[in-house]
């Protein structure tokens, strides 16, 4: 009889193999072009491979601490344009240059889609940077969210050596709009992301009294463990404007329904950049599902299992629940749990 108990914030993961292997996370493959100076050939200032490594491991502690299994790949890093690529008629064109919005973006991308210097791939998430180090609070960018941009397959980043842009632009690129997103322009009436567990938010809030106060009536202190903790699911959200001089420290949460978007979309129109499925399951599922979208997951575990690449490298995430099932499973895959809540396997 097997009888398994996952707890994502405890035990993290469990991993069924019947010989040693490595691949219990999905990667996010990420490819930073930095665009040098059209007549040195000097990178921007500050920017550094340093930057990126130290970026890129301050993201998976945010990632890890999600206990969705995936992490981010700086797959390659590399210096375009320069005296020896065409100088300011090659990539160095776009040198200290915002073009992360239309029509400089569709243009940036025409030339990049006929040009190699540019070095877009098709395969990894492509980031130009063109600027020097951001200065606290300026790190972010604009990478392309789907499904109404997927034909944009990366974006201008400004970087710094901290985990916020990457996790908020990659966020983007996986799908996430701002917790703000319905604000009109010009205007504090706070927006919405859709979201049922993220509170309306608004950029004009610059401390949790605010948020508190508009949807509890009442500061911040008052209010019970429950309410504070939405308030803080919104203020210290990824995907706000909050705090912003301290993102890199502060701005670090997501929500369950916010990854079950982003893995919806690494599932989907975003497959080509990751390194692998998630597959859902519920006790609410059907095994007739696909498990590959969050609101049509499968029944068992089992099923899932069987679904999943016969090499290993997918995961099986168990919605909160008991999954009375006795089994032998053939295959290499991790099973996890969410944060939402126990999933026990083999109780009758
Ligand atoms: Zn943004």
């Amino acid at each position: 009889m097997t009888r398994l108990i996952l707890q994502s914030a405890l035990a993290g993961l469990l991993w069924l193999a019947a010989a040693a292997a490595s691949g219990q996370t999905i990667n996010l493959r990420m490819s930073v072009k930095v665009i040098v100076h059209p007549g040195t050939g000097a990178w921007p200032p500050g920017i550094t491979a340093q930057v990126f490594t130290n970026a890129v491991a301050a993201a998976n502690e945010w990632m890890a601490s999600y206990c969705r299994g995936y992490r981010y790949q700086l797959t390659e890093l590399q210096a375009i344009g320069g005296p020896s690529q065409g100088g300011t008629n090659g990539p160095s064109r776009w040198y200290g240059l915002e073009f992360r919005g239309d029509p400089l973006r569709r243009q940036f991308f025409n030339l990049a889609t006929n040009d190699t210097r540019y070095l877009l791939r098709f395969d990894q998430i492509n980031i130009y940077v063109a600027s020097g180090f951001a200065n606290p609070g300026d790190s972010g960018g604009a990478m392309p969210i789907p499904p109404g941009e997927t034909n944009y397959i990366g974006g201008q980043i400004y970087a710094d050596d901290g985990a916020w842009w990457i996790v908020h632009e990659l966020g983007h690129f996986f799908g996430l709009p701002h917790t703000f997103a319905t604000q009109p322009k010009d205007s504090c009436t706070p927006g919405d992301d859709g979201f049922t567990d993220t509170l309306l938010d608004s950029t004009c809030w610059s401390n949790q009294n605010q948020v508190a106060q508009f949807h509890f009536g009442a500061d911040y202190d008052a209010l019970n463990n429950n309410q504070k903790d939405q308030v803080d699911t919104v203020f210290f959200n990824v995907m706000s404007y909050h705090d912003y001089t301290n993102k890199n420290t502060t701005e670090n949460r997501l929500t369950e329904q916010q990854l079950d978007r982003i893995t919806d979309h690494a599932n989907g129109d975003r497959h080509a950049f990751v390194g692998g499925y998630t597959r859902f399951v519920s006790p609410s599922g059907n095994d007739s599902n696909s498990g590959l979208v969050n609101n049509a997951p499968k029944r068992t575990v089992l099923n899932a299992v069987n679904a999943s690449a016969s090499g290993g490298g997918d995961i099986v995430l168990l919605r909160p629940g008991n999954y009375n099932e006795r089994t032998n499973f053939n295959r290499r895959v991790t099973l996890r749990a969410t944060r939402a809540g126990w999933a026990t396997i083999g109780k009758p």
